[in-house]
């Protein structure tokens, strides 16, 4: 469905895919007698990546809504479906801008680098002048990260996120101090799903309507090669449905997402963790209002509110920050000169290491891993068994609803990889076995013996932990934080790491 109007326009409001959000800059002093809006479904973003089916579902048919809903409040859109576009932002746009003649473009700065260099082209390809307008539906705005992080040895979250806290006033008591006298309660956010947890409530699933039931079928005629299933489809498409699965979370699951942020399980997808991120990235809900309502909820112990806001005001917002700061060279480094291929088993599930296995499989099924998953199980392997960061990186783009470059590179970058260095993190996450076996019931079912160290039967993380800190000593030992790990290392005899050498070889060389 195009929807073409021949009248004049003055301001052409592009409105990209996940800038679904009634107060976008893009809309301020916006005409609806003299101004359009154009939205457009582009082949070139859809195939960047290999995308997840549900991935794409999910934003088309919010765009779609999106749409209809401005439509109802008597705003001009434009909408251009991926049947009937062209195949980039630029071609699409130059074919509108033959139609409608507007005086000006005006957008939003988006969230990855490569559509930026591309609408900053817009200006001279087009002759039309475009104007670029702040994302203000962040916290901190690039600017303002980059005067905090300007002549800053270390970029490190916490600081910037105490920054965040006093600046906003968030969680503070009448002197300006962290309420509970501390700003960070991780040490009480680390513990294992005990047995006797109960039921724990899934997210809220929405039925998908009539237009997310066509989007359905037409990818799977013509997308089918993407990654991932489809079906069930659940996630929330409108602003409306957003909010109560927002609702759903406070009401469920918040009271415990603090004490079991880290931990992991068998048959437990989601844990306490609000499955919201898709929604805040693409729009369907503001950072804002999630703190706000959040911050309502004054009988939740402060370990789970504090927690929450951490991630929100803190982590979300901070991995902004250090990818616009940082790119384009950002993506560029490669510390530890990792370049083995990705395993096929990131896209097939298909590993006798049960943990991955789990969260692959989750990952194909719901195109979503919580943080830990990501991080200390797909993310803990690839920084051990040495995988190249770019198709690491490419994998976590791919595969994710939530996964926009501007939160995704840092975080795989950065934090699972240590591929920048050490500008993100101040050590790399590596862990070996044992860390798993303690935050989670993975090792229960799996063929690997988590408590042996080398022989065939031993867990991977096990070997490929210390051969990881093995092979790149020289880059890491000074490290003040990993002390005790290289103090291990002086004590190893060189047969103990010939075998894990040995170990680790075979085992790659299987992958
Ligand atoms: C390798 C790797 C890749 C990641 N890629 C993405 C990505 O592409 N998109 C994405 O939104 N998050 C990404 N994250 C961060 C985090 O894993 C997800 O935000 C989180 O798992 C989403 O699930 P949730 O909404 O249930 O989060 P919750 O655990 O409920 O956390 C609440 C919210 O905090 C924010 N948040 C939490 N941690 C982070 C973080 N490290 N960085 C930024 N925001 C954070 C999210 O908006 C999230 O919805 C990645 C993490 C890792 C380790
Ligand atoms: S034994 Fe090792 S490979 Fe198997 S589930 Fe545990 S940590 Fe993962």
């Amino acid at each position: 469905m195009t929807t073409k109007s021949t009248t004049k326009t003055r301001n052409l409001c592009v409105i990209l895919g996940d800038q679904l959000s009634e107060n976008i800059s893009s809309f301020e002093g916006f005409d609806k007698k003299k101004d359009s809006i154009l939205m457009m479904e582009v082949l070139d973003e859809i195939e960047y990546v290999n995308h997840h089916k549900k991935k794409l579902v999910l934003i088309f048919s919010a765009m779609r809504h999106f749409a209809e809903d401005l439509r109802k409040k008597g705003f001009n859109v434009i909408y251009v479906e991926f049947d009937d576009s062209k195949s980039s932002f630029t071609k699409e746009l130059e074919r509108q801008c033959g139609i409608h003649k507007p005086e000006k473009i005006v957008v939003t700065h988006p969230g990855e680098y490569r559509v930026l260099v591309e609408i900053k082209k817009w200006n001279d390809f087009l002759k039309i002048p475009t104007l670029i307008l702040e994302d203000t539906r962040f916290f901190c705005q690039i600017s303002e990260f980059n005067e905090w992080a300007e002549g800053r040895k270390e970029l490190r979250m916490e600081t910037f996120y105490q920054m965040m806290r006093k600046k906003y006033k968030i969680l503070l008591d009448e002197k300006g101090g962290p309420i509970g006298g501390k700003w960070n309660y991780d040490v009480k956010n680390r513990k294992r799903l005990p047995k006797d947890i109960g039921v724990i409530p899934e997210p809220l699933a929405h039925k998908p309507d009539k237009i997310t039931q066509s989007i359905i079928e037409k990818l799977k005629e013509k997308f089918s090669n993407h990654f991932g299933e489809i079906e069930p489809f659940w996630f929330a498409v409108t602003r409306d449905e957003a909010q109560k699965s927002l609702d759903d979370f406070l009401e469920n699951r918040l009271d415990l997402f603090g004490p079991y942020e880290d931990a992991m399980a068998q048959n437990e997808k989601f844990l306490f963790h609000s499955v919201l991120s898709m929604y805040l990235n693409i729009g369907l809900l503001n950072p804002r209002d999630v703190i706000q309502k959040i911050l309502e909820k004054k009988s939740i112990p402060i370990e789970s509110i504090e927690g929450f806001v951490r991630q929100i005001l803190g982590w979300r917002e901070y991995v902004r920050g250090v990818y616009w700061h940082y790119m384009p060279k950002y993506n560029e480094s490669n510390f530890f000169e990792a370049k083995k291929k990705l395993p096929d088993f990131y896209w097939t599930g298909e590993t006798e290491m049960n943990c991955v296995k789990t969260c692959i499989e989750q990952t194909i099924q719901e195109s979503y891993a919580h943080h830990i998953q990501r991080l200390m199980v797909t993310g803990n392997f690839a920084l051990i068994a040495g995988l190249n960061p770019k198709e690491v990186c490419d994998w976590y783009l791919s595969v994710y609803a939530d996964a926009f470059e501007w939160v995704e590179l840092p975080n795989t970058h950065g934090m699972i990889l240590y591929a920048d260095g050490g500008i993100l993190g101040s050590k790399p996450y590596a862990a070996s076995g044992n860390y798993i076996n303690k935050m989670s019931d993975y090792c229960k079912g799996c063929k690997y013996d988590v408590k042996k160290k080398d022989g065939k039967d031993a867990c991977p993380f096990n070997y490929l932990y210390w051969d990881f800190f093995l092979k790149n000593q020289k880059k890491l030992e000074k490290n003040p934080r990993l002390w005790t790990v290289f103090s291990t290392i002086k004590k190893m005899s060189k047969e103990k790491k010939e075998q894990i050498a040995s170990d680790s070889a075979e085992f790659l060389k299987k992958i």
